[in-house]
């Protein structure tokens, strides 16, 4: 499933090639795509739009044009965007098509049809109650502290809402407290202030790798161009069930925290005993 790293990827790939075109015509080819406006008005706002600026919040990508309306696009579990030709046919699962001045096209392909698109007058509509960026300055050691505070939820949990801190999902989220040397299951105000100094630390550092290595391709998350990310390659514990700990030599096992597979080693990430 994507997360930021897979977003600030896609952003960071389609800027050179979409920035300040000009879009030509718009085919909506899953109508449930598109949150809002209606697919008629989607269509006739969108088209002679030129792109100005691309960037994201949390897993959101944001477009924005040349009228200061927006268009968001939330990949969810199975979406990718992807630079074709105008003249290129859809695959199977290509959901919307932009279609620009020079030829290029964008298609959205999501195979499992959770993906969603907003064309909106403000951003804070869809992305207004996001928690802060985990990479920019405002968020600080102090910051997370906050969040865990009084919080019973387990710390993986904690991790995946994103009205607390926006653009960690469940990989991301297994990877930082694997980085931290924390159980998943450890209640969020049960941490320490040198326990939330490393997993602080640890959520950067893991999200940075994952942008390094162009955000990770486990399913179905394909780069623009179509080639895959290679950060699943370098996971410690996600999506590696049975297999040896690289830190301690373990053997990582699954677990269920609030509905989500949880991957993690109980050697190096022991529960402490209440
Ligand atoms: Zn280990």
């Amino acid at each position: 499933m994507p997360e930021l790293p897979e977003v600030e990827t896609t952003v960071n790939d389609l800027k050179p090639q979409l920035t300040g075109l000009r879009i030509s015509s718009v085919e909506v080819l899953a109508p449930r795509t598109i949150e809002t406006p209606s697919v008629e008005e989607f269509i006739c706002c969108l088209t002679g739009r030129r792109i100005d600026k691309i960037s994201r919040r949390g897993k959101h990508l944001v477009f924005s044009l040349d009228n200061s309306q927006i268009l968001i696009v939330h990949l969810r579990m199975t979406g990718s965007l992807l630079i074709k030709k105008s003249s290129d046919l859809p695959e199977k699962f290509v959901r919307v098509i932009l279609r620009f001045e020079n030829g290029a096209a964008l298609h959205f392909r999501d195979v499992r049809r959770f993906g969603r698109m907003w064309l909106v007058d403000n951003q804070d509509a869809v992305v207004g109650e996001l928690g802060p960026e985990p990479l920019s300055d405002e968020f600080t050691p102090a910051v997370l502290a906050a969040i865990l505070k009084d919080r019973q939820t387990p710390i993986k949990g904690l991790l995946l809402d994103q009205k607390l801190i926006a653009g960690i999902g469940n990989m991301y989220a297994d990877e930082a407290l694997h980085q931290a040397r924390l159980h998943p299951l450890r209640p969020a105000s049960s941490l320490k202030i040198k326990e939330i100094a490393a997993l602080h630390e640890a959520i950067r550092i893991v999200l940075n790798k994952g942008i390094r290595n162009k955000g990770a391709s486990t399913d179905t998350y394909f780069r623009p161009s179509g080639s895959k990310g290679a950060a699943h390659l370098e996971f410690q514990v996600a999506h590696r069930k049975g297999e040896e700990c690289p830190a301690c030599r373990g053997i990582i096992e699954r677990i269920t925290v609030q509905q989500r597979g949880t991957f993690y080693c109980p050697l190096c990430q022991k529960r402490p005993t209440e």
